[in-house]
């Protein structure tokens, strides 16, 4: 136990940095224009990239 908790206390807010916040859903969304719109449905979408964790969305316009 005592092993745990000291592991635990090693800068969890350093190391977590961002992750926890990309876990809870709130990304660092970023728009990244190699995709700028969608050929298949014709519309325009911005493709969206998280600068923390790398997940990647995109928002039709
Ligand atoms: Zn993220």
């Amino acid at each position: 136990m005592g092993e745990i908790i000291r592991f635990k206390r090693r800068k969890p807010a350093e190391q977590h940095r961002g992750k926890t916040l990309c876990k809870s859903g709130f990304h660092k969304w970023e728009p990244v224009k190699e995709r700028p719109f969608d050929v298949r449905r014709g519309k325009l979408v911005t493709l969206y990239r998280c600068t923390r964790c790398g997940a990647t969305r995109t928002e039709a316009r």
